[in-house]
C-alpha cells in the first residue's frame, strides 16, 4: 500500500466556476484519488478556496458585504457545489483559515532567516479618496498609443500594449471612478528567487518523468531573458495574512499583508492541518504528509493544475518550501491541462459564458457531466464542449452501452428466473474468451489510470463496458433459454457479476450510477478485480436483487436543442 498526497488547484473565491474550471483539475484530481483509494492506497486528498486578494475584496464590495463574511459564505457555496459533483476531498479548507495564517508567516520568517527576503522601496499610485494604494489593473484611464478610454495600469485591452500605471493619461481609481490619485513611496518583501536558480534548475531536471511539456516551461521561465525574478509577496491592503516574522511583528511592515500568490500554496499544507485539527488530530497527523522528517519520505505528491499555473508550481512554492530549509515533501509528478472550450468560443466567468457548476447540477445529475467532461478532459490540446457531442455522448456510452446491459440483464432474468442470482449451468468458450478480454483491458485501464491518462483511461472503461454487451449479443441467454435453460442461467449469472465488476471499475468515474448498480444487486463488494475469473463469482446462486431504475435518461433533441439556446448567451 502506498501512500499519495494529491492537491487541486485553488478555486478562487470570486463566484461560481464554470465547467472548464472543474474539468482542468478538481474532477480529474477527484478521478485519480478516487482510482488511488479503490486499489487500498492511503490518499490524502487537499483542496481548498483561495481567498484573499483584491478581486475577493472588490467582489465583496460588491455584493455589499464584510470581505470575511463574503469568503465565508462564498465557501460554503463552493464546497457545496463540490459535494454536488462527488469531489471525494478529504479536506476543501480556505486559505483564510488561522491554520495558514500561522503557517505563512512561520515560512516567511524562516526564508527571512535564511537571507532569502529582500526589503525593497517601490513608488506605488495611492488613492486618497478610497484610502488605499490600487494594484495596477485597478487604475484606469486613457491608452496613450491607441486612445482607448478604460485602459488599464498594466495593459491596454484593446491594443494590448504593456503599460506602466503612470503611462495612463488622465488616470483614475478603478474602484471609486476618484482621479485624486498620487504616487507614494511604500516598502515591500520580495522573495529572491534569482538566488535559488541553481537549486531550482537542479531539482528540475531530476524530474527526469515529468511531461517535457512541464520541465519545458519551467526551464525557460528559469533561463529565458533575464531569467527569474525575484518576485514581490506583500501587498498593501486588509484582507490578507498580516506580514510577521514568523510569530513576531516585522518593522516597517506594519498594516501589510502577504500577496495571495505566496500565501495560497501554502494552504494545501494548512489545510491538511485543517483537516487534522478537525478530526480532533494532532499536528504529527498531517506532518506525516508532509514533512519528510516525520514520516513524508514515502508519500507519493501530485498536484493537478491548469497549464498556466505550472510555472508558478514548478519554480515560485518549490522556491518557498526549499528556501525555508526545512525538510517539506515536494511534488513529485505534475499533471497539467489545457483549457476546455465553450461552443466555438470560450468559457467566460467575467461574461457569463458557458455552463457554470451550479446550472450544470441544476439540469442533470453530476455524472453525465463528470462523463462527459473526463472522457474530453483538455489533456494533449485544448477541447470543445458543444451540445452536440454531450448528448451524443450521454446516449450512447451511458445509456446505449451501460445503461442498457443492465437493465438487459436484470429484466431478463427476472422475468425468467426472477429477482435473484440463478443457479446451475456451466459455462464454456465463450464465457472464457470474456474473462481473458476484460483480464486484458482491465490490466489496461490500471496503467492508464497510473498514468493519469484521463481520456484514455475513459475510452478503456467504454471498452471494458462494450465488451460485455458484445458478449451477451453473442451468448444471447434470450434464445439460450429455450433450448438450455441451464446454461442461460449461468450466463446471468456471470453478467449479473459482470455488473458488478462494472460498477466497482466505473465508480471513479461515475459514482452515483456505481453506487445504484451495487445496491440493485444487494451488494457492498467494492474489491478491485486482481482476479478477473473470481471478480466474475462473487455474487453466488440465491443471492436476491433488485431490478433498477433506469441508470441513464437519454437527452432528447428538444431537450438538449433548449439548453443550447438557454446557455448561449450571459447568464441571467
Ligand atoms: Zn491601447
Amino acid at each position: 500500500m502506498a501512500r499519495i498526497l494529491i492537491t487541486s488547484a485553488l478555486p478562487y473565491i470570486n463566484g461560481i466556476k464554470h465547467l472548464g474550471n472543474l474539468v482542468g483539475s478538481q474532477l480529474p484530481a477527484d478521478l485519480y484519488a478516487r482510482y488511488m483509494r479503490a486499489r487500498g492506497h492511503e490518499v490524502m486528498f487537499i483542496c481548498a478556496t483561495d481567498e484573499h486578494g483584491t478581486p475577493a475584496e472588490l467582489a465583496a464590495a460588491k455584493a455589499g458585504k464584510p470581505v470575511d463574511a463574503y469568503c465565508a459564505e462564498m465557501h460554503e457555496v463552493q464546497a457545496e457545489l463540490a459535494r454536488g459533483f462527488r469531489l471525494s476531498f478529504d479536506h476543501f479548507g480556505r486559505s483564510s483559515s488561522p491554520e495558514n495564517h500561522d503557517l505563512t508567516q512561520h515560512m516567511a520568517g524562516r526564508l527571512k532567516a535564511a537571507g532569502l527576503i529582500a526589503e525593497v522601496s517601490e513608488k506605488q499610485v495611492y488613492s486618497n479618496a478610497d484610502g488605499r494604494f490600487l494594484p495596477d489593473r485597478y487604475i484606469e484611464g486613457t491608452c496613450p498609443n491607441c486612445g482607448y478610454d478604460r485602459a488599464r495600469g498594466d495593459q491596454c485591452e484593446n491594443c494590448t500594449k504593456q503599460l506602466d500605471p503612470t503611462d495612463l493619461i488622465n488616470p483614475r481609481s478603478a474602484i471609486s471612478g476618484s482621479t485624486d490619485l498620487e504616487v507614494r513611496e511604500t516598502k515591500h518583501l520580495f522573495l529572491r528567487q534569482k538566488a535559488m536558480r541553481d537549486q531550482l534548475r537542479d531539482w528540475i531536471r531530476s524530474k527526469t518523468d515529468w511531461p517535457i511539456l512541464t520541465t519545458s516551461i519551467a526551464l525557460k521561465w528559469l533561463d529565458d531573458g533575464d531569467g527569474l525574478q525575484d518576485r514581490g509577496i506583500t501587498r498593501d491592503l486588509d484582507w490578507g495574512v498580516p506580514v510577521r516574522d514568523g510569530t513576531q511583528p516585522w518593522p516597517g511592515m506594519e498594516g501589510k499583508v502577504f500577496y495571495v500568490w505566496f500565501d495560497a500554496p501554502i494552504e494545501y499544507i494548512s489545510a491538511t492541518a485543517e483537516w487534522a485539527h478537525a478530526q480532533g488530530l494532532g499536528d504529527a497527523a498531517w506532518e506525516r504528509w508532509w514533512r519528510t522528517d516525520r514520516g513524508a519520505d514515502d508519500v507519493r505528491y501530485v498536484e493537478f493544475m491548469g497549464k498556466d499555473n505550472v510555472p508558478f508550481h514548478t519554480l515560485s512554492f518549490p522556491a518557498t518550501l526549499m528556501g525555508s530549509g526545512e525538510p517539506w515533501k515536494l511534488v513529485d509528478y505534475i499533471k497539467s491541462f489545457n483549457y476546455l472550450n465553450y461552443d466555438g468560443g470560450q468559457f467566460s466567468t467575467s461574461q457569463g459564458r458557458g455552463v457554470f457548476m451550479d446550472q450544470a447540477l441544476s439540469i442533470l445529475p453530476p455524472d453525465f457531466w463528470r462523463w462527459w467532461l473526463l472522457s474530453h478532459a483538455p489533456e494533449s490540446s485544448d477541447s470543445e464542449f458543444t451540445w452536440e457531442n454531450f448528448q451524443a455522448s450521454v446516449n450512447k456510452d451511458l445509456a446505449d452501452v451501460l445503461g442498457n446491459l443492465v437493465s438487459r440483464v436484470t429484466k431478463f432474468c427476472r422475468s425468467k428466473f426472477g429477482e435473484v442470482v440463478p443457479e446451475g449451468g456451466e459455462t464454456g468458450p465463450r464465457e472464457a474468451q470474456l474473462v481473458a478480454d476484460l483480464t486484458n483491458r482491465i490490466r489496461s485501464y490500471e496503467s492508464l489510470m497510473e498514468a493519469m491518462e484521463v481520456r484514455k483511461s475513459a475510452a478503456e472503461l467504454r471498452a471494458i463496458w462494450a465488451l460485455g454487451n458484445e458478449y451477451l449479443q453473442e451468448a444471447a441467454p434470450w434464445t439460450v433459454y429455450k433450448t438450455d435453460p441451464a446454461l442461460a442461467a449461468a450466463q446471468i449469472r456471470l453478467a449479473l457479476n459482470l455488473i458488478r465488476l462494472y460498477a466497482v471499475l466505473s465508480r471513479p468515474f461515475i459514482p452515483d450510477a456505481a453506487a445504484s448498480m451495487m445496491a440493485a444487486l444487494g451488494c457492498d463488494d467494492w474489491s478491485w478485480p486482481d482476479e478477473v475469473t473470481a471478480a466474475l463469482t462473487r455474487l453466488q446462486p440465491g443471492q436476491p436483487f433488485a431490478t433498477p431504475e433506469v441508470l441513464f435518461a437519454k437527452i432528447p433533441d428538444e431537450q438538449r436543442e433548449d439548453w443550447q439556446s438557454r446557455f448561449s448567451g450571459i447568464r441571467g
